[in-house]
């Protein structure tokens, strides 16, 4: 479960930033990633409430931006946005596509701070 590996370098990063901004609590953590990044918010979520007791991020709440899946389809000469995990065009049905957009890494995007 590599969401572990994530949760723990997340609470590394707002105990960082709890020194440089001095806050004491964060109440709500705004995580982004995208849909296809291999990225599971239970078991993201599961994981923060192990780690997280003892620390600054204790208690708070994880709310994420699941980024949408894109791809650029030279059929069509546009991006779409992706409605399957399939490597396919949604509008002509094209293989001949790239991925542009939901494979974005974990990122903390906002924090709600005391
Ligand atoms: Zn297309």
């Amino acid at each position: 479960m590599h969401e572990l590996s994530l949760v723990q370098s997340l609470l590394e990063m707002v105990d960082e930033l709890s020194l440089e901004r001095g806050f004491q609590r964060v109440n709500v953590l705004r995580l982004s990633f995208g849909r296809l990044a291999c990225v599971d918010p239970l078991s993201l979520q599961f994981a923060f409430d192990v780690e997280s007791p003892g620390t600054r991020a204790e208690g708070s709440k994880l709310v994420f931006d699941i980024l949408p899946g894109a791809l650029y389809c030279f059929s069509c000469e546009g991006e779409q946005k992706m409605t399957s995990h399939e490597l396919r065009c949604p509008v002509c049905s094209g293989t001949q596509v790239i991925l542009t957009g939901g494979t974005e890494e974990l990122k903390l995007m906002e924090m709600e701070v005391d």
